[in-house]
């Protein structure tokens, strides 16, 4: 079957011009095997009905979907490790086609009051994998099949746990051997496709920046409010700024709440929409350690997990940079400025409310909510090794806490202490919230699955020798249900 009715092609950022990005060919590959097929998230653009065969053609080959110009190779610049670096873009990926999400179809996480006479969400497909392009520099422009689980890995956990994030469409493997010095050789190869709410990074305003072109940061900042950011008026940068402040310090806060550390935290793999992607050497925090650091080459920590906050702040200000040169006057810089540091207050407010959601309790006011996580942060100082950050931790907590609220049960035990009273006496204050989700088939279990990380990375460092890919499957079937769960 050819695509559905609800499929609605609205290739945007194609019309902006040849500045901002390169007409590219994918590379022909020897082999296309049909790895993941995300058919829940397919089902959110009208893609769905696609047969396999269709799928390998859109997505292995990339014939160009109906209605949709043809790869285009995205252009932009970026702050690696806070090293400008003007020779980056998309280097192994390009924006393949973009559509209109599926009315009824946004992720509860980022579900926001709609009008439903407004159009829906844009939503991209890029890939990464898919050959090289002007910006490769002296890379492949390939993809490791292991590369291409963990990204999957990383988008699923993170939806489950209701974080804004890009969702891995497609995996496909190409049937090429890599050399990569980190893995050991050769190493399987792969294509991806992710279905992501824009990649208007905030490197792609620095290109525009760099040469000195305002004409074409106005442009851009018109295509991005327009498309990412309605609600603020035209022409009004300040406003623009602080809708990606909003969603940026949202973003960050349910990160931490989920005990996730993204790893590479440049300038060119943040989006304008507070919409996670990108994942590399990502990591879930086994256990409270700020210092956690996930990747290898990040020597100095400079993104370790409760460094994150400031990294994307940093990464803010080089946006609010950006927009500084189209303002025409001190109060449009000031304006400008104060909305770079509503950032402090809204992540406080994003943090209070992500983890009144992962403990399963309503809001009670500023003062008492801010206890109850600032007693969490405590007892998870406290308690380290015993009390773990993963997955389906809260979860478990939160479902235990309600059942057992009285928490004198077995798990209460291994947190016993001052530390652990405080908190108890903090999330007693609240109400729970959404007790339904306590009768789902996961929580309602004696002793809920647990979603190991351990489990995960298992999984993917195992993929150069599977051939089964049903544990691969089931985990992302498992994780399934705790979105389900999660977002009752
Ligand atoms: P990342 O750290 O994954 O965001 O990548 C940074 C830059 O390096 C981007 O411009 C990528 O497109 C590029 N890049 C990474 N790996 C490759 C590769 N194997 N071939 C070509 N470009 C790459
Ligand atoms: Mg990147
Ligand atoms: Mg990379």
């Amino acid at each position: 079957m050819p695509v559905s009715p609800a499929y609605r092609p609205d290739p945007r950022f194609f019309e902006l011009g040849a500045e901002y990005g390169d007409a590219v060919k994918p590379a022909d590959f020897p082999q296309t095997i049909l790895r993941l097929r995300n058919d829940r998230a397919a089902a959110t653009v009208g893609l769905e009905t696609l047969s396999d065969a269709e799928w390998i053609a859109h997505f292995g080959r990339f014939d160009p979907l109906p209605g949709q110009p043809g790869p285009v190779a995205m252009r932009y610049h970026g702050h690696q490790f806070r090293v400008y670096n003007p020779e980056i873009g998309d280097g192994r990926g390009f924006l393949a086609a973009q559509m209109r999400e599926v009315s009824g179809a946004q992720a509860a996480s980022d579900r926001v009051a709609s009008d439903s006479a407004l159009p829906t969400r844009l939503l991209d497909l890029g890939t990464k994998g898919s050959g090289q392009t002007p910006w490769s520099r002296h890379a492949d422009g390939r993809l490791t099949l292991k590369g291409g689980v963990r990204e999957a890995l990383a988008a699923a956990m993170l939806e489950s746990l209701g974080v804004p994030t890009c969702r891995i469409l497609s995996l496909i493997e190409t049937g090429e051997d890599l050399e990569r010095h980190d893995e050991p050789s050769p190493t399987r190869s792969a294509v991806m496709v992710r279905l992501s709410h824009s990649h208007i990074r905030f490197g792609t305003f620095q290109r525009a920046a760099y040469y000195g072109r305002k004409v074409q940061i106005e442009a851009l900042m018109e295509h991005a409010r327009s498309l990412y950011h309605p609600a603020v008026a035209p022409g009004d940068a300040a406003g623009f700024l602080a809708a990606v402040v909003e969603a940026s310090a949202a973003l960050t806060a349910k990160w931490i709440a989920a005990g996730f550390v993204h790893g590479v935290l440049n300038t060119d793999n943040l989006n304008v929409a507070g919409e996670s992607f990108d994942y590399g050497p990502w990591r879930f925090l086994p256990h409270y350690e700020p210092g956690f650091t996930a990747a290898y080459f990040d020597q100095n920590g400079l993104y370790a997990f409760a460094r994150q906050p400031e990294a994307v702040f940093w990464n803010l200000t080089q946006l609010a940079g950006c927009l500084k040169l189209i303002a025409e006057s001190e109060p449009q810089v000031a304006d400008l400025a104060a909305a770079l540091n509503g950032f402090g207050p809204a992540y406080i407010r994003h943090l209070r409310a992500a983890f009144l959601n992962r403990l399963g309790v309503k809001s009670l006011g500023e003062a008492a909510d801010q206890r109850l996580l600032d007693a969490t942060l405590a007892l998870a100082r406290e308690k380290k090794e015993a009390l773990r950050w993963e997955p389906i931790f809260f979860d478990w907590f939160g479902g235990f806490s309600s059942a057992a609220r009285a928490l004198g049960g077995v798990r209460g035990k291994t947190y016993q202490g001052e530390a652990f009273d405080a908190f108890r006496f903090a999330l007693m204050e609240h109400e729970p919230d959404r007790p339904e989700r306590l009768e789902h088939p996961m929580f309602a279990a004696p002793e809920p699955e647990e979603l190991l990380i351990d489990e995960v990375e298992a999984l993917w460092s195992a993929i150069d020798a599977a051939d089964d890919w049903a544990p691969l499957k089931a985990k992302l079937a498992r994780l399934e249900m705790a979105r389900e769960a999660w977002s009752l």
